[in-house]
């Protein structure tokens, strides 16, 4: 097994990831008097599995040493390959956010980004809502009653209080249940980025453009 430290470009998890396969060496150098070698590598993320490649730079040893692993399918060695100078295709993508966003609700959206667990990620999203929602004036005691209160003040149409509920359930169930599908948790973070939008930046946008004009 042969291994890299990098962050996945996908889920930003900083990892030691497997490398299914390396690269020929494109270059030799020195480095500190230390023989290295210029090479790219195809990675599984241990987290996300997304697969991804690396460009970096390595000990000339280590290197050997890796190549001889993987090219031994029943080889029981590990070698850490420890790189310097690393570069991934594609770079690591930003989470979603925008400056009108307050500083809470960002930190809490960002982690709800790069979560995996859908689980973790829909008990995140209740949070983010009701972070948000307290950020507008919600009053109410719970979440249920947050929600029904920036309703009646206008503050969220019908729908979105509708969807809001949705995800409130969601995140209910996922925690109490510990069970969540990928595919809802990853619907629930799309209507989290819109509840976000429409709460926030919208507004702040419509105020810029007035005192433009
Ligand atoms: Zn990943």
């Amino acid at each position: 097994m042969v291994q890299l430290k990098c962050v996945c470009p996908e889920c930003k998890t900083e990892s030691h990831h497997f490398v299914v396969y390396l690269g020929h060496v494109e270059n030799e150098k020195v480095l500190w008097e230390i023989p290295v070698v210029e090479t790219f590598a195809l990675v599984l993320c241990c987290k996300c599995k997304s697969k991804f490649i690396a460009n970096f730079t390595v000990r000339k040893s280590l290197y050997n040493e890796a190549k001889e692993v993987i090219k031994d399918l029943y080889s029981q060695k590990a070698v850490n390959l420890l790189a310097s100078e690393l570069s991934t295709i594609p770079e690591p993508k930003e989470p979603y956010s925008h400056p009108s966003f307050p500083h809470k609700v960002a930190k809490f959206f960002t982690k709800l980004q790069q979560e995996e667990d859908p689980v973790i990620k829909l008990g995140i999203a209740r949070a983010v809502l009701e972070v948000a929602l307290n950020e507008v004036g919600a009053e109410g005691k719970t979440l249920y009653e947050k929600i029904q209160d920036v309703y009646e003040k206008r503050l969220i149409t019908a729908s979105l209080a509708e969807w809001s509920h949705i995800v409130r359930k969601f995140g209910n169930k996922a925690l109490h249940e510990l069970e969540a599908e990928t595919e809802e948790a990853k619907e629930v973070e799309n209507f989290c980025k819109f509840f976000l939008d429409l709460l926030f930046r919208i507004p702040a946008e419509i105020e810029a453009a007035r005192s433009e004009s």
